[in-house]
């Protein structure tokens, strides 16, 4: 897997007009106003670098899914103006982000201004990376920086295409994400620990397979916990399995024997009567007929912590039980602080996983908080990203 990719601290970008993409695609309020501009604010340091360095910095991005047509509500013209206050510089908004007027708009570009091009996904050849597009995208620069981790898995043409027409590099967002993943996946300080959970092991099991090629230990919760032990041959009740999963769990289980990979499963559960807030709950070792388990019990969290402080690196993703209602939170709350606390090299990763990080107030005690949900998990897996492979190596 590609680690090490070219740095823009090695891209030699004096003078030159500097496409980064960037992942703008931040959370919106009805009225269009932006309630977390955090993904802005993680460009800020490459944009700055390019200010500083001479640089005539390009930025595309895409917002939402307008499906490769023009759509009003998902232009980027906010974006554009919370960028400017971060910035404390001008930056020009185009309402095109190809073109003839584009290109003569940016050879026009003062010195310390930033272009920011419009919603990249209004047009179709986008998402199907497109060449055409990519070189269209690459015919307004001299260079290209990739800045958007969480785009990364998309072989889309303002991610993947344009990397490959000019001299690219990754940003130092990318390089925090690449550096982290890296740290973790090749060569890491052992033990070596995951924390797997979340809802559908069907999502996680390629993540299964390539993990347990590398950790010491993987430690599993969340709904895909009950597929494991129905695999072993253990009572679930009615809590969410993938029956047809079974095989595939059963080669995963035996493959971790061989590599000396320990796979924890939970030994008690906070179970209850349905899927509601307000169920009926208690905690079991077996789970009873009519009982679906929500959380890991208190057994398994002091098991789960123990691991996790006698590692030395540790890769987190995807809760332990429905972490959104308080009956089960406990689960995802007492991992998530073994987490903090623990020496180890941490890395936290997945949409929902960084929302438990940030709802019990753990982002301290983390040493990298991932800002790509599926871009994370396809590292995990094992597998090469085209946005980073298209940057070629070092
Ligand atoms: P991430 O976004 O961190 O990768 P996932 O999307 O895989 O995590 O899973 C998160 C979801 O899993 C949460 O909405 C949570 O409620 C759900 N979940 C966790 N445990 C259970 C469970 N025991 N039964 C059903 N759903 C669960
Ligand atoms: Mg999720």
């Amino acid at each position: 897997m590609a680690f090490d990719v070219p740095r823009l601290a090695d891209l030699d970008v004096e003078n030159q007009r500097v496409l980064v993409r960037v992942d703008f695609n931040v959370p919106r309020a009805e009225d269009g106003t932006i309630t977390d501009d955090t993904r802005i604010r993680a460009a800020v340091p490459t944009i700055q670098n390019l200010l500083e360095r001479g640089a005539r910095p390009v930025l595309l991005s895409h917002l939402g899914r307008p499906k490769g047509t023009v759509v009003e509500e998902l232009r980027l013209d906010a974006v554009g103006v919370r960028l400017g206050e971060l910035l404390e510089t001008p930056v020009r908004k185009l309402d095109e982000s190809v073109g003839d007027a584009v290109r003569a708009a940016i050879d026009s570009m003062g010195a310390g201004e930033v272009c920011l091009l419009e919603n990249v996904r209004f047009h179709p050849g986008e998402t199907k990376g497109d060449p055409e597009l990519a070189a269209a995208f690459a015919a307004l620069g001299d260079r290209f920086v990739n800045d958007a981790f969480g785009a990364c898995h998309r072989a889309h043409a303002s991610v993947a295409g344009v990397a490959r027409l000019l001299p690219a590099a990754a940003g130092f967002l990318l390089e925090k994400e690449l550096d982290a993943f890296g740290r973790v996946l090749t060569d890491p300080d052992r033990p070596l620990v995951a924390i797997l959970g979340g809802a559908k092991i069907s999502d996680k099991l390629p993540v299964i397979a390539n993990l347990v090629e590398r950790c010491d230990a993987i430690l599993i919760g969340g709904g895909m916990a009950y597929t494991l032990l129905a695999a072993r041959g253990e009572p679930t009740g009615t809590s969410l399995l993938q029956a047809d999963q079974v095989e595939a769990v059963r080669a995963n289980l035996e493959r971790a024997k061989e590599t000396g990979c320990r796979i924890l499963v939970p030994t008690d559960h906070v179970v209850a009567d349905s899927f509601a807030a307000d169920a009926k709950t208690q905690v079991v070792e077996v789970i009873p007929d009519g009982w679906m388990g929500l959380d890991i019990g208190p057994e398994t969290r002091k098991t789960y912590a123990a691991e996790i402080a006698a590692a030395r690196t540790v890769v987190w993703n995807g809760p332990m039980g429905v972490f959104e209602w308080e009956a089960f939170q406990a689960g995802t709350e007492e991992v998530g602080r073994a987490v903090e606390a623990s020496p180890a090299y941490t890395v936290v990763g997945g949409g929902d996983s960084v929302a438990a990080v940030s709802l019990f107030d753990l982002a301290d005690g983390m040493d990298h908080i991932s800002t790509g949900g599926g871009a994370s998990l396809e590292l995990l897996e094992g597998k090469d990203l085209p946005g980073i492979e298209a940057l070629g190596s070092r």
